[in-house]
């Protein structure tokens, strides 16, 4: 085959992979570079997201779930349960299995798709050329019309914690324990911090979660985040906020490792704590080591990410980058759609993405999740608006399933009623807000979504009730205002 390419992927994560495989399917000829190798040093697709983030993640949140409901969730009803065991192991081996069948599933998808699948790494070189070293250090210069950079993004390092693989660790590590930690450390209430966190509180850690900033998940709605607070600190997540870690010093104590860290607290003291292991997720960065020659043409901006304009196109004629590499929120979802964009512009189409409606979900118990504009962003944007809210407390469905925390609130502008956002802490979060994604998409206003017939009972009516009471007409909660 010839090394001449109309398309060259460098990065098979969900950003990379979904590209390939649409560039493909629109005809082009089309290959793939992934450089990541599994425990068996054999090369597998799938990335960040498939090996080490959002479905073992899952996988895991899955797992101790079921474990901790068995021991708290089912004695009210009705079910006792005489003896429970834990094998952590197994847990981390369905883990692994999982994670195998889904990153072979890529492999299968690339063949069905008719990509070219690479195992190694790829360089930008001038001239749309890729160079491209396999598995055994052959090196070759391959060719394209277009090159697509979708390398994601790797933890990043604290010199304050560093993480040394054993007892500090970041997500991946903290993906692959094989016992329970007693004393588990977290610093970043962030997305990993509360979902990894809870993982292992649920199976018996006694967890910390150390974050700077005062405010708690700052970036979400701040309705939302006070209630996600309140039911993830009941259920034993201990999250100490405007509390700055200085330092961390690992310890033999009798033969066990521990760690001993120490930081400023909101009064400015300082204050030690030790844990039997230290997880490190203070957030990710861009990842482009060894990726561009010097002469390859395409602009970083100052904090690494790869420059591109609103279609993912680079300063660099020809190539384009997509995923965790580039400006935008670090998730999955947005790499993949951005990947559709630009296979389809590199075959012609006038694709573009809706960066506004982009869905963000937390995979606590219960989940949090929002989509469009919080109350905060829409007061400092001057934009007139209304909320209203629906209590999963006042959902039968909910009440029934045992998970009546938590809420919908639906924002809705002051004028024109048109959905602006929708943010969810309860059961089924991450489901429940795509639909109003699906209705934002559509222009819907919350009359709209009002005047909808809704299936009974299910906690799809918590979203109807809180469209609903954005024009105060809510039937199963008193309307706060009056007409
Ligand atoms: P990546 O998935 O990082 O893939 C990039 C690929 O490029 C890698 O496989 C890498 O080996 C390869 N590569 C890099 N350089 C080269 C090179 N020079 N040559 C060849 N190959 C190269 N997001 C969600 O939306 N939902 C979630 O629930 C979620 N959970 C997460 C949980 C955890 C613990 C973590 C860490 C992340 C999670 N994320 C989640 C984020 C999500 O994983 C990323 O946003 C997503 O993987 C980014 O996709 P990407 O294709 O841009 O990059
Ligand atoms: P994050 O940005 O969500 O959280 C990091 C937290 O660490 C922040 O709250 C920050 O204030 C805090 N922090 C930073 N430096 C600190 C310090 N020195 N001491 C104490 N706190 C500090 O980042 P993350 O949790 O590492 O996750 C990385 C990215 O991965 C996320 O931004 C997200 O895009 C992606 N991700 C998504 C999901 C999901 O969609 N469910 C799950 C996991 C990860």
């Amino acid at each position: 085959m010839s090394d001449k390419y109309d398309v060259i992927v460098i990065g098979a994560g969900p950003a990379g992979y979904v590209c390939a495989i649409k560039a493909a399917q629109l005809g082009l000829k089309t290959a793939c570079i992934e450089k990541w190798k599994n425990a068996e040093g054999k090369g597998v697709n799938g990335g960040t997201c498939l090996n080490v983030g959002c479905i073992p993640s899952k996988a895991l949140l899955d797992s101790s779930y079921k474990y901790h409901d068995i021991d708290h969730g089912l004695k009210k009803h009705g079910i006792a349960v005489k003896e429970l065991g834990l094998d952590v192991p197994a847990m981390i081996q369905r883990k692994a299995d999982i994670v195998k069948q889904l990153t072979n599933g890529i492999s299968g998808l690339f063949k069905a798709n008719g990509v070219t699948s690479l195992f190694g790494k790829g360089k930008l070189l001038a001239g749309k050329k890729v160079e491209y070293t396999d598995n055994d250090g052959n090196v070759k210069t391959l060719e394209a019309e277009h090159v697509v950079i979708a390398t994601g993004s790797i933890p990043i390092n604290i010199p304050v914690s560093p993480v040394d693989n054993e007892t500090i660790i970041d997500s991946t590590g903290a993906l692959e324990l094989q016992a329970v930690p007693e004393r588990l450390g977290v610093i970043g209430a962030g997305v990993i911090g509360l979902e990894l966190g809870s993982v292992w509180n649920r199976l018996g850690s006694k967890v910390i979660l150390l974050e700077a900033l005062p405010d708690f998940l700052a970036m979400m709605d701040k309705g939302i985040a006070r209630e996600a607070q309140k039911i993830l600190t009941k259920q034993g997540l201990e999250i100490r906020l405007s509390c700055r870690v200085t330092g961390s010093k690992v310890m033999d104590n009798g033969g066990k490792k521990e760690v001993l860290v120490t930081y400023q607290d909101k009064e400015g003291k300082e204050q030690q704590v030790t844990f039997d292991k230290l997880i490190v997720c203070v957030g990710r960065r861009p990842y482009t080591e060894g990726l561009l020659a010097p002469d390859c043409g395409v602009n970083t901006d100052e904090r690494g990410f790869i420059y591109v304009n609103d279609n993912c196109a680079t300063n660099a004629p020809g190539v384009w980058a997509v995923g965790d590499v580039v400006r935008g929120p670090m998730l999955a979802h947005k790499g993949s759609e951005e990947g559709v964009m630009v296979a389809e512009r590199i075959a012609g189409h006038k694709t573009q993405m809706n960066y506004d409606i982009i869905p963000n979900v937390i995979y606590t118990h219960p989940e949090v999740a929002s989509v469009g504009k919080t109350e905060e962003q829409l007061k400092q944007a001057g934009e007139p608006y209304k909320a209203g809210s629906f209590p999963f407390v006042a959902s039968g469905r909910a009440l029934a399933a045992d998970e009546g925390e938590g809420m919908v609130k639906m924002i809705a502008h002051a004028e024109t009623d048109r959905i602006l956002g929708c943010h969810i802490v309860g059961p089924s979060a991450a489901d429940l807000v795509q639909q109003a994604a699906i209705a934002m998409e559509f222009g819907s206003s919350a009359e709209d979504i009002g005047m909808m017939v809704f299936g009974h009972p299910t906690l799809s009516e918590a979203v109807h009730e809180a469209a609903l009471a954005v024009n105060n007409h809510a039937i199963h909660i008193p309307n706060k205002r009056k007409k």
